[in-house]
């Protein structure tokens, strides 16, 4: 079954009556070198069991079927289920979950559904919750050994960014905290149907067994981030001081201690240093 073929996906989306939903971020791939490649840079050996997250009709969960032990693929639109029933019909290690990724527990899920072995994500998301399906996997602290994602090009650069860097921002901090990041190949917006206005890459997130940085309270830690970037042009003292609640007296007297200058803004602040600030207040 060729899913990639244009031909093959409309006749098969016309005869189950299937109309796109723009606002489920419904583009669906139709370029049959992507998911071979997406798969295969995302499953290292057979014994891996794989999340996916929005099979559509099913065009990269067969590629990943196909190299791993189990796939459970999480679709919140209901009308694809019997498509995905039609087009995984030749695979007896598929499960599809009809469910919100963003609702479900999948510390849950993981227990129920696998039995041990290695873990990894691999879809193409929805992009309008790119951020907080990847924060959530994340910040869940899952089991999971990767995430290998396609993301709107513009995500991809700035997740991808070393933090410290002009296009970095509060996610690319977030992500470098719990993962290595890296950008993995471009995709033009012609690799789907019907074609978004942007174009795509595909990123992976390496998750190791414990965060790159020590810090004593993640939630403070991510208020740390989230007020230096609220406020991006402004310097430090300004940011911090409203983000934190904290006078800009006590945030002078803490960037002096750490020798972090007062001109910086979030955008300059380097992993260890965001992970000092907050282990300085908590
Ligand atoms: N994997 C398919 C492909 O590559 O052709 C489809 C990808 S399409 C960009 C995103 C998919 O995510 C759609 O099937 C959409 O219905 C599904 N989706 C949207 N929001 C979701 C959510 N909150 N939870 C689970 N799936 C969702």
């Amino acid at each position: 079954m060729q899913l990639s073929h244009i031909g093959t996906v409309k006749e098969i989306l016309s005869r189950h009556g299937f109309s796109f939903s723009k606002s489920l971020g419904q583009n669906f791939l139709i370029n049959p070198s992507v998911c071979p490649k997406m798969a295969e840079m995302s499953i290292c050996d057979k014994n891996v069991s794989v999340i996916e997250i929005g099979p559509g009709i099913g065009v990269l969960t067969r590629e990943l079927a196909l190299r791993s032990r189990k796939v459970v693929a999480v679709e919140l639109d209901k009308r694809l289920l019997p498509v995905l029933a039609e087009t995984l019909s030749d695979f007896d290690n598929v499960k599809v979950i009809n469910a919100d990724i963003l609702n479900i527990d999948l510390h849950q899920l993981i227990k129920e559904e696998f039995s041990g072995e290695d873990v990894v994500v691999c879809a193409n998301l929805p992009y309008y919750i790119t951020s907080p399906i990847i924060m959530k996997l994340l910040e869940d602290h899952l089991p999971i050994r990767s995430i290998t994602v396609m993301v709107q090009k513009e995500t991809a650069q700035r997740i991808c960014s070393p933090v410290g860097s002009r296009l970095s921002g509060a996610i690319t901090v977030a992500v470098n905290y719990y993962s290595r990041p890296e950008l993995l190949f471009n995709v033009s917006a012609g690799s789907f149907m019907p074609a978004p206005k942007v174009d795509s890459a595909v990123i992976k997130l390496t998750v190791p067994d414990t965060p790159a940085v020590t810090v004593n309270n993640e939630k403070h830690f991510f208020t740390v981030i989230k007020s230096a970037f609220a406020q991006r042009r402004k310097t430090l003292p300004n940011s911090l001081s409203a983000g934190l609640g904290v006078s800009k007296a006590e945030i002078l007297s803490m960037l002096n201690f750490l020798s972090i200058p007062e001109t910086y803004r979030a955008e300059q602040l380097s992993l260890e240093q965001f992970a000092e600030i907050s282990n300085y207040f908590n």
